[in-house]
């Protein structure tokens, strides 16, 4: 069974974007460019969870032994919360896709800040800006105990 990668976690294949001195922040090049990575993700991921779904159905076919069934069904749960990870996520990178067509994508949800180009291209889902993500991270921790 191939080791778990992280590349589900944020997009790879993108030249980072370089404005132009006092270009306006998230003018239509750059809602472009963060679309792209966006469908580029989303294109990798939907490949990942087709090679899931093909990989739990061979295994299907592949046991009979019991002692095997065993290890084959802690293999399933484990798939199947990578592939409810990449659910959420696919269903993320089509809302933030739907906030560029609105162009109302790149500043933070909480203050209204800039929440900058290359936080974005690290997570382009990303909603809030650095200082609100720390707080909201803090206040979850707290009440999580
Ligand atoms: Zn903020």
């Amino acid at each position: 069974m191939p080791v778990a990668e992280q590349k589900t976690e944020a997009p790879k294949k993108f030249t980072p974007y370089e404005p132009a001195p006092g270009e306006e922040y998230m003018n239509e090049k750059q809602l472009e460019h963060f679309r792209q990575i966006l469908l580029g993700w989303k294109q990798e991921l939907m490949e990942e969870v087709d090679r899931t779904v093909r990989h739990l159905q061979e295994e299907a076919n592949n046991y009979a032994d019991p002692a095997d069934r065993a290890t084959q069904e802690e293999g399933f749960s484990l798939e199947l919360r990578t592939r409810d990870r990449e659910r959420k996520l696919l269903k993320k990178i089509n809302e933030t896709i739907d906030k560029i067509d609105e162009e109302d994508y790149g500043f933070c949800e909480a203050c209204g800040v800039e929440i900058g180009i290359r936080r974005l291209e690290a997570r382009p889902t990303a909603t809030l800006c650095v200082d609100c993500k720390t707080l909201a991270e803090l206040k979850e921790k707290q009440l999580g105990g």
